[in-house]
């Protein structure tokens, strides 16, 4: 893995998103290139703050999520990828 690719994962490492395989490859990199390790310790402590300082949401319970999205003019749905947008009748 070269810089660019480090680069390019380094997102993803830092929330955890990545495989097994492309992990230790990131993992190999990091412990070799000092400017890539710079900048996945600078996402950790960004995350760090954002976590800290993000301000707590309660998600609304299903139901009215579900009440809220029907009543709004535009349905929107995926089926398989395809985003379809359908107007409401009713
Ligand atoms: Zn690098």
């Amino acid at each position: 893995m070269n810089c660019h690719e480090a680069g390019i994962w380094l997102g993803a490492y830092a929330d955890g998103h990545v495989g097994a395989l492309r992990r230790y490859s990131i993992q190999r990199h990091l412990r070799a290139c000092t400017g890539c390790a710079v900048k996945h310790q600078g996402l950790l402590a960004l995350r760090a703050r954002l976590r800290a300082e993000a301000p707590y949401f309660k998600a609304p319970p299903l139901a009215r999520a579900r009440s809220l999205l029907q009543r709004s003019p535009l349905l929107h749905s995926m089926h398989g990828g395809r985003v379809e947008v359908t107007h409401e009748l009713s």
